[in-house]
């Protein structure tokens, strides 16, 4: 059993609001997920992010705006005829129940035939990598197994859609990075149209098609995540994404320059004010000459700090901007590492060097 004869959904949303008193959770969201698509909201806490996805579960009405699953609005639709999985944070499993127990579930609320919700419970089962795990108690089983078991009971009657909130976030790291692959080998099986909440940037960067990037009920920015890595539209989109530091440039016409020199660039300038966005993996140690293509900075070394695989290095540029780089270590390079109080001269490679728009939204 697949879900390859099942088609996924597109879905569409124009003008999603929703207030709760004088907080909008949600402003006039307007986003277009493509059939088949992994989307993933990312947001810091109390952006939306939630609000967004349960408006799309149907537990949540919007005050106004449409939601079409394909060509259908769905705004007025009970959550249990939307044909829609979902996963949640706390698993909500039915703890006193068998595994078989659970998944068999929306089957069953479906009217489904028991030798039906057999081979199903089996399927998805064996789909989680959880073969054989029918007769065990819930109550019985680890973190990462109980969210398989809920991502089981998830897929098992094959919705187009399927919702997930912060599914990873209770599980430690190692599990969370293994499930995030399997996660994502599960959605390129299935195919299923994928709305991932959280609030992780690696995570989403990790696992998505497309990430939007939401704040205070708002969409930043959607788009795939080296665009979101490497052209955030605005500030608040390339403080949430990595580490920057962000140093002002002057403008005038079709060129910006730092401290007086004139950066040299790849692309076009983005509107309004200007930030040069050092991400601390492009920043580099100048050794021999410089070839032309790239931009130079003179600071003094103010931190260095040994991280085992890697060194991150802190400098103070003459205007008093502070950068930092990453660097990798190999066993030669550690006595080479910079002192504190040496001038240092560093370099971005002009496809690295990234100016983005100073407004903050
Ligand atoms: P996120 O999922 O990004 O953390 P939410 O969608 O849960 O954010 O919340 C967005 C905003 O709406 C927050 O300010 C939150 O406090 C508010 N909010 C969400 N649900 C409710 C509710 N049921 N009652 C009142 N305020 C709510």
């Amino acid at each position: 059993m697949t879900n390859q004869d099942r088609e996924a959904l597109p879905i569409t949303i124009r003008g999603v609001t929703k207030a709760y008193g004088r907080t909008k959770a949600l402003d006039a969201v307007d986003l277009d997920i493509k059939e088949g698509e992994f989307l993933t909201l990312l947001g810091p806490s109390g952006s939306g992010k939630t609000t967004l996805l349960m408006v799309l579960a149907g537990f949540t009405r919007p005050d106004c705006g449409s939601v079409l699953f394909g060509d259908k609005e769905v705004i007025h639709m009970p959550p249990h005829l939307r044909d829609v999985g979902m996963v949640f944070q706390s698993y909500a499993l039915f703890p006193h129940m068998t595994v078989a127990g659970n998944i068999g579930y929306p089957l069953r609320v479906r009217g489904i035939s028991k030798d039906e919700i057999e081979k199903r419970c089996e399927w998805a089962l064996e789909t989680v990598q959880l073969g054989g795990y029918g007769e065990r108690r819930v109550e019985q089983l680890s973190g990462g197994q109980k969210q398989r078991v809920a991502l089981a009971r998830a897929i098992v009657f094959e919705p187009q859609i399927l919702l997930m909130d912060e599914p990873l976030s209770a599980l430690d790291k190692k599990l969370r990075d293994h499930m995030q692959i399997e996660l994502r080998r599960l959605h390129e099986k299935l195919g299923m149209t994928t709305v991932y909440v959280t609030h992780d940037q690696r995570e989403a960067l990790t696992m998505s098609d497309r990430i939007a990037v939401v704040n205070h009920g708002k969409l930043m920015q959607v788009d795939t995540p080296d665009r979101i890595y490497d052209q955030p539209a605005n500030r608040f989109v390339a403080d949430f994404i990595g580490d920057s530091a962000f140093l002002p440039v002057t403008r005038s016409g079709n060129t910006a320059s730092y401290a007086g020199t004139v950066l040299k660039i790849d692309h076009a300038l983005p509107d309004g004010d200007l930030l040069l966005m050092i991400r601390p993996e492009r920043l580099k140690i100048q050794t021999g000459t410089m070839s032309d293509g790239s931009n130079s900075f003179e600071g003094i070394v103010s931190d260095v700090v040994y991280q085992g695989d890697s060194f991150a290095l802190y400098a103070t540029l003459p205007d008093g901007q502070s950068v930092s780089l990453r660097g990798v270590i190999r066993s030669s390079t550690l006595s080479a590492l910079p002192k504190v109080g040496a001038p240092i001269k560093l370099y971005l490679e002009r496809e690295d060097t990234i100016l983005i728009s100073a407004a903050e939204a």
